[in-house]
């Protein structure tokens, strides 16, 4: 396979996704990564119950607690996102046990190494959605970032052939340092000018009495909800949370792919924060050939002869699209009309997934015929001893008599087919003009037609 190599093609990537329109980032990053404590009341001392309280009564206090602390109301978000881990935990008999036994690790091993929910999804499930009226309709669900679709220019070689390109392309991923939170603490504070919303309401007076409300983004946290302070930053990132990666993808081009075909790299697109990172997406451009063209697994080509050779036979060499050089010959005897085909079975396009399977080559054959004076009387008078004979009936000097002499001329018959429809054109809107009864057109028209 052969590899190229176009290194100054660099994919530059929809940077959008940067800032996540969400508050919550940081308690799904944060969740199950707090201080490692092997005991197991933190949870209880949480929502402020005994050990042996009932299911009941864990409700009633995370119920109470958490709408207290919800950031919609002003509350802590990191009390909130502790509510809610540990109302998770002691709502299902199954994790409380587990966690009354082994404590909090054994449950984020439980969960799949640091899983569990979002704070804000435990608080709606409990309550039903929508509780604070409208306030909770943010999307508080892991987002998926864009996909990246790039066209992929290939040749009809390429796809014959099967090829390998290789991309250099420029991506944004989770800073390493600070594992995508843009602090060092790997905390962040909530926006003070959006209230950790990311939005702001500005209201103006547009009249007497009446206020106009206008909702746009956060200008302080450019709609990410948060802050981090300077001292706080992550020096990698400078809290941008992402940093750019330079990668070169290797994009196989299989034997016999199609134009319009998609090439898909899963999740290597952008990364963003609380984001499910979107595929690179290849959709192959076949271009043109100048000689061969394709149809499904079929290739057709031109070929045109002289006359002599559509008479007498030809032989000539035609380069595949691997270089291979087919020669292609008449049969003995063998007279080739203009636009006849032929087809050479096993030399068309591989079959994509099978390409030991090939479809056909059809060729299309024009005759060159000579200009005319190319024959003087007496080669045209030898010449028609070796031709078949004439089919046109010979016509006696009576018959002759009868007959009107008339001129040939020469014909361009796209030209005359474009004059005929423009003239009809003209007729038509001419006698639409003067049949119209309706008074659609305006009187001064009218009054011209009747004057001419
Ligand atoms: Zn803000
Ligand atoms: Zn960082």
């Amino acid at each position: 396979m052969e590899i190229v190599i176009w290194t100054d093609w660099i994919i530059h990537m929809n940077r959008v996704s940067v800032f996540p329109l969400k508050t919550n980032t940081k308690n799904l990053v944060m969740f199950g990564r707090g201080p490692r404590k092997s005991d197991s009341t933190k949870y209880y001392d949480v929502l402020g119950v005994s050990k042996n309280a009932g299911e009941d009564e864990i409700k009633k206090a995370y119920r109470k607690a958490a709408m207290k602390n919800h950031p919609d109301k002003g509350g802590d978000p990191e009390k909130f996102k502790e509510l809610g881990q540990a109302y998770e935990v002691l709502s299902d008999p199954e994790k409380r046990e587990l966690y009354d036994q082994y404590g909090e690790d054994a449950l984020k091993e439980g969960m799949g190494g640091g899983g569990g929910h979002n704070p804000f999804d435990i608080f709606e499930s409990f309550f039903g959605g929508g509780s604070f009226g409208g306030g909770s309709s943010r999307g508080r669900r892991q987002k998926r970032g864009e996909d990246v679709v790039q066209s992929l220019k290939v040749s009809l070689e390429d796809v014959y052939n099967g090829t390998t390109k290789k991309l250099s392309l420029s991506r944004n991923v989770l800073c390493q340092k600070c594992k995508g939170k843009g602090s060092k603490s790997g905390n962040a504070g909530r926006c003070y000018g959006c209230q950790g919303t990311g939005m702001r309401i500005t209201t103006r007076q547009i009249g007497l009495g009446m206020i106009q409300q206008m909702q746009h983004v956060c200008p302080d946290c450019r709609g990410s909800g948060e802050v981090i302070s300077e001292r706080d930053r992550c020096p990698q990132c400078k809290a941008q949370k992402v940093t750019q990666e330079k990668k070169v993808l290797e994009v196989h081009v299989e034997k016999g792919m199609r134009h319009g075909q998609k090439i898909i790299f899963a999740a290597q697109a952008d990364e963003a924060p609380d984001t499910v990172t979107g595929d690179i997406v290849f959709v192959l451009q076949v271009k043109d050939h100048p000689r061969f063209k394709r149809e499904d697994d079929d290739l057709h080509i031109d070929h045109s002869l002289s006359l002599t050779e559509a008479l007498c036979g030809f032989q000539f060499a035609i380069t595949h699209l691997d270089g291979r050089q087919l020669l292609i010959k008449s049969n003995p005897g063998e007279v080739i009309k203009p636009g006849q085909h032929k087809a050479i079975n096993d030399e068309g396009m591989p079959h994509h997934n099978r390409p030991f399977m090939k479809g056909s080559l059809y060729i299309k054959f024009n005759v060159d015929f000579p200009e005319s004076g190319f024959l003087s009387p007496e080669k045209c008078k030898s010449l028609e001893t070796i031709l078949p004979r004439k089919t046109s009936k010979h016509l006696t000097a009576m018959e002759l008599d009868d007959c009107e002499e008339t001129t040939l001329r020469d014909v361009n018959i796209k030209e005359e087919e474009m004059r005929r429809k423009r003239q009809q054109r003209y007729r038509e809107s001419y006698e639409n003009d003067n049949d119209d009864d309706d008074d659609d057109y305006p009187s001064g028209r009218r009054v011209q037609c009747a004057q001419q």
